[in-house]
């Protein structure tokens, strides 16, 4: 295993943990996180799913060696609701400061007594401990009575995400290439940038935009899915498509059918686009649906997913991905609607979403269609059989697409790299073009949603929505 922990908290999980801590009274204070565990190419990464605080007194009291402590009857109560969800056990305190934080010696030597008993029982999930000062973490984690790991940083998962640190790190100069938006994100902005890993889902239209804005800005990682062929309706639309990945000119289309010619794949334009644009990014070009799982498991140790493709299975998985893995989500799209009856344009919009963990959800929002998404999951065969012959293509522009695109990697851009004010509103917008005007709407969390509730931060716990793997 990759050794490195790192720890993601939903913003009003952080919340409540900051109005404990950091009351008035300028003390110390105790609470346990329960952590579902996600282990990932890019090390261990813990999602903060439970919080239990610790009262004042009764469960937090002047310590027998150190200042101050968790009574042994609270761990346990702990330790045993984590064992039995399948959690790691992290205790929680506080230290006075700001910017950078450390456990005391009286603090290492309380893990190192307590630690591997709490290990037999959680039988699995690691046990460790947290220190926060206002805007600085550090964490000791132990995996087992032999082998622990320092946490590496804590993401707070909310409108405005908000990396913590054991201290302040000193970023390296942006490469001259990224000068001009240095310039505005600051060699912490650029180094950020440098550090991510974002997935795209849906490589057409709108995540074509997305990809060359994303590797032009520096992202040091982006994996992107589709399962699509270029085809000679979306060049107009696709950036880096060029006639011949649809087919050779000298081919007329009859010929190229029968011939069974293959037009380029759009994740290999993608690739092409985000190499050149950045020879030294890392890509993953994924060539599968979202519903295949082991696509969907490619985005689980994102920084941020761009939602492009515009199926309800698609918003179902990436829904679902954003809340249990605490994974921001900006869903961008357009759509031109045409009165069915007159055939006249009632309406043309470029929409983006930004959902945020537990905070905005597209079921919550209405935005996932029950039966859409049953005909969408029933087979070619069963479809033809429902008569669900929606084939006619949708009005798409590239203009519309790039406003949808610009304004998704504008949002994800200025909440990552902390330009964005921290009470912003996660508000979603809509651009009219035709009535001229911007429509702000709110975003919505329903307190009894599953997905945005019960199953938030649930990681690997609870499966994803996809199809069943072949063994
Ligand atoms: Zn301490
Ligand atoms: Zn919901």
């Amino acid at each position: 295993m990759n050794g490195t922990a790192s720890l993601r908290l939903p913003g009003a999980l952080m919340d409540d943990l900051r109005a404990h801590l950091f009351c008035a009274d300028g003390d110390e204070h105790g609470a346990v996180i329960g952590a579902s565990v996600h282990q990932t190419g890019r090390g261990m990464r813990l999602l903060a799913r439970r919080l239990f605080l610790a009262e004042d007194g009764i469960d937090y009291v002047p310590g027998e060696r150190g200042y101050r402590m968790l009574t042994p009857g609270f761990v346990l109560r702990c330790v045993r609701s984590c064992s039995q969800e399948g959690l790691a056990y992290l205790a929680v305190h506080n230290h006075p400061g700001t910017d950078r934080v450390a456990f005391s010696c009286d603090d290492m030597a309380s893990h190192r007594r307590g630690y591997p008993a709490l290990l037999d029982i959680l039988d699995g999930p690691p046990a460790g401990a947290l220190v926060f000062a206002r805007n600085a973490v550090a964490g000791d984690i132990w995996l087992s009575p032999q082998d622990q790991i320092e946490l590496d940083h804590a993401v707070v998962t909310g409108r405005t995400p908000q990396v913590l640190y054991p201290a302040p790190r000193k970023p390296r100069t942006a490469d001259a290439r990224y000068d001009r938006q240095a310039r505005l994100f600051g060699d912490r902005g650029q180094a950020i940038l440098g550090s991510q890993k974002i997935g795209i889902v849906g490589a057409g239209g709108v995540g074509s935009l997305v990809n060359e804005y994303l590797a032009r800005l520096g992202i040091g990682h982006l994996v992107v899915i589709d399962d699509d062929q270029i085809e000679d309706t979306n060049t107009s639309r696709v950036v880096g498509a060029r006639a011949s990945d649809w087919k050779p000119r000298w081919l007329s289309a009859r010929i190229a059918r029968r011939l069974g010619w293959k037009p380029t794949p759009k994740i290999r334009i993608a690739e092409r686009v985000a190499k050149e644009a950045n020879p030294d990014i890392r890509f993953d070009a994924i060539d599968a649906d979202i519903v295949d799982p082991n696509a969907a498991d490619r985005l689980a140790d994102c920084d941020a997913i761009f939602l492009a493709a515009d199926t309800m299975r698609a918003r179902h998985v990436v829904n679902s991905i954003c809340h249990r893995y605490l994974i921001p989500v900006w869903q961008a799209g357009t759509k031109v609607q045409v009165n069915d009856s007159t055939g006249d344009i009632a309406d043309v919009f470029s929409v983006v979403r930004h959902l945020v963990p537990g905070e905005s959800c597209l079921w919550c929002s209405g935005l996932i269609d029950r039966t859409r998404l049953a005909e969408e999951a029933a087979s070619p065969d069963q479809r033809a059989a429902q008569t669900y012959i929606d084939e006619i293509p949708n009005p798409s522009v590239i203009t519309l697409n790039a406003v949808a695109a610009a304004h998704a990697v504008d949002d994800y851009l200025f909440t990552t790299v902390g330009l964005t004010s921290p009470d912003t509103r996660a508000e979603w917008i809509r651009h009219h073009p035709l009535a001229g005007y911007f429509a702000q709407l709110k975003t919505h969390s329903e307190p009894d949603c599953r997905q945005c509730g019960e199953h938030l931060a649930a990681g690997p716990l609870e499966p994803l929505p996809v199809r069943e793997r072949s063994q």
